[in-house]
């Protein structure tokens, strides 16, 4: 790919003009196994598709572009893709993750680490000093940041966790997925690795589960990811590649659009009486809305929640009058999405009980506004 082009060209483009068919999107490549030339040599470097295969290559190199990095992987989900680095740490050693992060990965590092001798700390990584406090040097090998982190939108500071983690001998993995890369580069602040749930706004279609990681060199953490990758065999199959491919071409548009909605409606809804609070990054009453302004460059994002007042039984009436927003998990695609997510946590979860998730798409803004003024009413 030529970096001189603005990502949104690259996006546009992506997948049309890598092979000499003349095909204007490129095919489905449903090859498990390549083969080699009489000289008994791959010829196109890729043996067996559990390994790498064709089928995502070119998206792979689209995400290292975008994420300004020097290698990208892709995973049948976020949690896979999250999996390959968590295992690359041993027995003993010590991570650090942030408290506010999607709540089933943070619960599997949790086991994760009781079963093999992992020492886990949370952290409220987006409190200045918090993880300086927590970092062991010379024993934590690993923090993760989750930024803004999913449900309630805290924003670290990418940049100074970075440097205190780096101080310690630790590298930095960044789940990026409400970010995505048009408005965030964890990578140029400072991060090692960048994770994304493809599933979401990459994808972009609620059709396809996936996973990313973007490294930003050559290091120990990203070839033993390599290998996990290879040896667990957490990989995407070529329809899934294909149709992540196809999302990623309008990648652009559809977060520019969503996050463009949701500072409209989160300025609107702050100003409403059936709404307790809103937690939105691109406020300037969110409480790290300056590192926000700083690091989220061109948008905040398509996702914000609020806190309706009246615990869950409020919450969930708002949400059940709602007839636009979809009464669904997940986030990122073109339909709007509402979620308590109390409920879905169940009894372990820290969300608040009169918070709504709210996943912008990119209907037009009157009508989610006229809807949420409807149901909130
Ligand atoms: N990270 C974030 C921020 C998520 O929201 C999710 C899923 O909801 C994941 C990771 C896990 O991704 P997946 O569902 O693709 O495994």
């Amino acid at each position: 790919m030529n970096d001189r082009r603005d990502p949104r060209t690259l996006l546009a483009h992506l997948a049309s003009e890598a092979d000499t068919t003349g095909h204007v999107t490129g095919p489905i490549v449903m090859s498990t196994t390549f083969s080699r030339d009489a000289d008994y040599q791959l010829r196109v470097g890729i043996d067996y598709a559990r390994d790498q295969s064709p089928a995502y290559l070119q998206a792979e190199a689209a995400l290292a572009t975008l994420e300004g990095g020097s290698d990208a992987m892709l995973f049948s989900s976020g949690m896979a893709a999250a999996n390959a680095v968590f295992s690359t740490l041993r027995p003993g050693d010590h991570t650090v993750i942030s408290r506010a992060m999607y709540w089933a990965l943070r619960a599997h590092v949790q086991r994760f680490g009781a079963d093999f001798g992992i020492a886990v700390d949370l952290c409220e990584t987006w409190r200045e000093g918090e993880l300086l406090r927590v970092v062991r040097p010379g024993k934590t090998k690993l923090v993760w940041l989750e930024t803004p982190a999913n449900p309630t939108w805290e924003v670290s500071d990418i940049e100074a966790c970075a440097a205190v983690a780096h101080g310690a001998g630790a590298m930095v993995c960044v789940d990026s997925t409400a970010a995505t890369p048009i408005f965030t580069r964890p990578l140029e602040l400072g991060a090692d690795v960048v994770m994304h749930s493809a599933t979401k706004y990459l994808n972009g279609h609620s059709d396809v589960v996936a996973g990313a990681l973007v490294a930003k060199r050559e290091s120990e953490l990203w070839s033993r990811a390599h290998l996990h990758r290879k040896a667990a065999g957490a990989i995407l199959g070529p329809i899934e590649a294909w149709l992540l491919v196809r999302g990623m071409r309008t990648l652009a548009v559809r977060v520019e659009r969503a996050a463009e909605s949701a500072l409209e409606l989160a300025t609107w809804l702050e100003r409403q009486p059936g709404v307790a609070s809103v937690l939105y990054p691109g406020l300037a009453t969110h409480p790290q809305h300056a590192i926000a302004a700083r690091q989220m460059v061109g948008g905040f994002g398509g996702m914000l929640s609020i806190r309706t007042g009246g615990g869950s039984e409020r919450a969930i009436d708002v949400a059940k009058r709602l007839q636009v927003f979809v009464r669904a998990t997940s986030l990122g695609g073109t339909e709007s999405l509402v979620e308590h997510r109390a409920s879905v946590e169940g009894p372990a979860s820290e969300s608040p009980a009169d918070l709504l998730r709210l996943s912008v798409g990119i209907e037009h803004v009157e009508d989610l506004r006229r809807d949420l003024a409807e149901a909130l009413r």
